[in-house]
């Protein structure tokens, strides 16, 4: 089957024929029909992570955002059968340890990732086996699109998991989103459904209508405010009470936790760069002061998605806006490549394999 080979970092993937998979015992391979391309692809290209432990080995399958159909089920699986159609979460839980089981399998103790671990190749190929599948794999209603369930492998239920789960966002709240790519888009679309004003911030015309388009209520140009906290102190009457740092910059994650009020809450989402290397500085002294709340966050429990379904099901996210863009296999590193220059805008979707 063909799939995209990470070769070199930052150089193009080169496409080869690999041996399609097959399944282990409590496996399937699921012939892909969309996977996202994300930013933390983009991480993993550059090669970035090793200062977490966390570098992408040479000869990975990249592609964590997979839709598809199942095709080949191993002999233990018991919930799914070919031609079921299942979006795959990035976060693979193994769904027996204690954190999978009190239904936080996205922190599993024995998880790994898909598309980032040789263990785990990833979708940007024509077949994707899934590991555990009656835990990981998330059955999904006819009549949700491939492209919008590729959009719910990562960067979507990311943000639903950050909003829903980990921070409590009421009706009323300011959200602030530092950082209006697919991840940050995301996060403002779930954050106006659960009833939030939000606050988009980015540097670039193109997101930050685009955010409009989604549900932000304001929007704040950071290549022209010299204080966007203050910025946002001001539309907000006094600060954010929820705060996201959707890009992973120091900058960013800075300025998200600034923007907030007392009490406020601060998520970090977005990954750093080589610039900061997994480190940046806060004002402690303030948050202390402030009770402010520092949380980490990352993908979604499997075992949630059904809350995340309902939603879709009433109408009230449409993770499908956020695709702006379909391209092939052979395009992924081109479009890796606009992702240095911060040259795309919206969830961009594998669709040829
Ligand atoms: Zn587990
Ligand atoms: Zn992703």
């Amino acid at each position: 089957m063909r799939a995209a080979v990470l070769e070199a970092y930052g150089e193009p993937l080169r496409i080869e024929s690999i041996p399609r998979p097959d399944p282990d015992a409590h496996g399937v391979v699921v012939d892909v029909e969309a996977c996202g391309v994300c930013r933390s692809d983009w991480h993993s290209w550059m090669g970035h992570g090793e200062w977490a432990d966390d570098q992408v080995p040479i000869g990975q399958v990249l592609g964590h955002e997979p839709a598809g159909v199942v095709a080949d089920v191993g002999e233990r699986v018991e919930t799914l059968a070919p031609g079921d159609r299942v979006a795959v979460p990035f976060n693979l839980g193994d769904g027996s340890c204690s954190q999978c089981v009190s239904g936080h399998g996205n922190v599993c103790e024995d998880g790994y990732a898909l598309g980032f671990k040789e263990a785990a190749p990833g979708a940007f190929a024509e077949a994707v086996h899934v590991p555990h599948a009656d835990y990981n794999a998330v059955s999904l209603p006819d009549d949700v699109g491939f492209e919008e369930m590729a959009a719910l492998g990562c960067r979507y239920v990311t943000a639903f998991h950050a909003l829903a789960h980990r921070v409590d966002v009421d009706a009323g709240d300011w959200v602030a989103v530092h950082g209006c790519g697919g991840l940050g888009l995301a996060a403002v679309q779930v954050a106006s459904a659960l009833g939030a004003g939000v606050v988009a911030v980015d540097v670039r015309d193109d997101p930050l209508a685009f955010a409009v388009d989604v549900g932000a209520t304001e929007t704040v140009d950071a290549s022209d405010t010299d204080d966007v906290p203050g910025a946002i102190e001001t539309l907000t009457d006094g600060g954010a009470h929820v705060s996201i740092d959707a890009l992973g910059r120091a900058e960013t994650c800075r300025n998200s936790v600034e923007s907030l009020r007392s009490r406020g809450d601060h998520v970090q989402l977005g990954l750093t760069t080589d610039a900061e290397r997994g480190e940046v500085s806060l004002p402690i002294d303030a948050m202390t002061r402030w009770d402010v709340s520092f949380h980490g966050s990352r993908g979604m429990p499997p075992t949630r998605y059904d809350e995340l379904l309902r939603t879709l099901e009433a109408g009230r996210l449409d993770p499908g806006a956020l695709v702006s863009n379909r391209v092939a296999l052979e395009d992924v590193s081109d479009r890796l490549a606009a992702m240095t220059e911060y040259d795309t805008s919206g969830i961009e979707v594998v669709t040829e394999f």
